[in-house]
């Protein structure tokens, strides 16, 4: 599933492709997901596109917002002529047509994603749910050991991955952060020393940071608007079979999610 660094990379394209132009007219194809209203809140410009969470929000004019929610399989496909679209084209959710003739379509096979369209209130309370941001200005060291004190029970890895707690993590950078820190993802918080939350603060922003700029991890199916990511390439222990020091990784399920460490690297 899309976690921060790869919806981040699909707001900046957003931001390259689609913001400032027109979209003409709106074609949506599946009602269940996808707000049939849509069609009405176009023709409009694309003011901004930004990123909340694993959220993906565009503005149109009137205060009106589309929020995109990519679940599991949710991506965009952008293309400079209809004609040119890919051939999963057939699960399409909604195709936005632009006015200078370019098309961008949201498709999403297993259906967990979905786009809808909002006024400002709902979008406000839509986003206030989320955690801060991880690379966001208010999300410091001191910041962090304070959240972290409120659940000394609770489980640090399972703890990384709620939204209501910090935001845009999920099940990979979870575990690569954890590996970086050198933190047992099986640990309670109220374990954990100051030094290693501080590592923990830093490792987080780093692999974020890095996958940013390698445009996010393709391990199954996510695309960006420009092909695949590149930080699988990266990974430490997500899904492999030894960790950098070529140590033996232990897989265990956590909350229902496979996760992946090294029992001698991870304390
Ligand atoms: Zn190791």
């Amino acid at each position: 599933m899309p976690e921060l660094p790869e919806v981040e990379t699909i707001v900046q394209q957003l931001n390259k492709h689609i913001v400032g132009k027109r979209i003409q007219s709106a074609q949506v194809l599946e009602q269940k997901r996808v707000d049939k209203s849509i069609e009405k809140a176009v023709p409009s410009t694309v003011v901004r596109a930004w990123r909340r969470a694993k959220a993906i929000i565009m503005e149109l004019e009137k205060k009106k917002y589309l929020l995109v929610r990519l679940g599991m399989t949710g991506h965009f496909h952008y293309a400079p002529k209809p004609e040119s679209l890919g051939k999963d084209e057939k699960f399409a959710g909604v195709k936005f047509y632009l006015q200078d003739g370019s098309v961008l379509s949201y498709t999403d096979i297993r259906k967990f994603g979905s786009v809808r369209v909002l006024n400002e209130a709902r979008l406000q309370k839509e986003l206030a749910q989320f955690g801060p941001e991880p690379l966001g200005k208010e999300f410091t060291a001191t910041k962090f050991k304070e959240m972290l004190a409120k659940k000394p029970k609770a489980n640090i890895k399972v703890t990384l991955m709620d939204q209501n707690f910090i935001a845009g993590i999920g099940n990979i950078y979870a575990q690569e952060a954890l590996y970086h820190a050198g933190i047992d993802p099986k640990r309670k918080i109220g374990t954990l020393k100051v030094p290693e939350i501080q590592k923990l603060h830093q490792a987080i922003q780093q692999v974020l940071r890095q996958s940013i700029a390698h445009n996010g991890t393709t391990v199954k199916n996510y695309v960006h608007i420009e092909g695949s990511g590149g930080f699988q390439k990266y990974l430490t222990v997500y899904e492999k079979t030894h960790c950098p020091q070529k140590h033996l990784i232990t897989k265990v399920r956590m909350g229902g999610r496979g996760t992946y460490y090294c029992s001698r690297c991870q304390k």
